[in-house]
């Protein structure tokens, strides 16, 4: 699905799934995904050392094997290149406006980690501080992640942020945004725990009215992850009146 939605080329992006306490399951690296069988998949240890397949593992195996210590909860993880979020992420700008209300229950805001090298530490360390509160990251200069307690559910997120992404790039081609209020934020909040398998303690800017002035505070669900970020304010959209 990820390759025929054209989320990835050539042999972009990268799955996994926590098979169990010790073990990964994970796709490939220099392989295409729309080409993948299930016999091109890799199993690796918690420490990404391969325990099962005839392929090499992934590069990006360091970014999987820290969101799932870091998040017990995460069963799977989905890396891509979609083209409109990539866009935003290459362009230093977050998806960070409430500007629909599915997005905001689902994945509250989706942040900018900044730039890392691929297949080095320092990717998985740009993210490092942004895990533990959101279950979609944009990666500056590169592309998405997203996980969730499944593989379906991390691949959804990934639809989800795409589909948004071009949202906010019409809003920006009209010329004009009209995000969420804050007392409609705050409803919407307090029915995210009540949507089945929507558990993401991200939180997200709080707007004081349609003038788009946000203050420093975002609103927060009763923090499932207490871990604070405190998001720049350059990566918001620049306003437009
Ligand atoms: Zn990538």
């Amino acid at each position: 699905m990820l390759h025929s939605l054209g989320f990835i080329a050539a042999t972009d992006g990268n799955l996994s799934v926590r098979l169990d306490e010790n073990r990964i399951l994970v796709t490939p690296t220099g392989m295409s995904k729309g080409m993948m069988t299930p016999s091109d998949l890799v199993v690796v240890d918690i420490q990404g050392r391969k325990i099962k397949g005839k392929r090499q593992v992934t590069s990006e195996i360091g970014m999987h094997l820290l969101i799932y210590r870091m998040r017990p909860d995460i069963r799977g993880i989905v890396h891509a290149h979609p083209r409109t979020a990539t866009g935003f992420a290459a362009a230093g700008m977050a998806l960070n406006q409430p500007l629909v209300c599915e997005v905001v229950i689902g994945l509250g805001l989706i942040p900018l980690a900044p730039y890392g090298t691929p297949g080095t530490p320092e990717l998985a360390a740009t993210l490092e501080p942004l895990i533990p509160q959101y279950d979609a990251i944009l990666m500056a200069n590169h592309g998405v992640v997203t996980y969730g307690s499944d593989l379906q559910s991390a691949y959804m997120k990934m639809e989800t942020v795409e589909h948004f992404a071009q949202i906010a790039l019409v809003t920006h081609v009209l010329g004009q945004q009209k995000p969420l209020e804050c007392e409609d934020l705050k409803k919407l909040v307090a029915v995210r725990s009540r949507y089945l398998g929507v558990n993401s303690a991200a939180p997200m800017p709080v707007y004081a009215g349609n003038n788009g002035d946000s203050a420093e505070e975002p609103v927060s669900v009763k923090s499932v992850r207490s871990h604070t970020i405190h998001h720049r304010r350059g990566n918001a959209f620049p306003r437009e009146n």
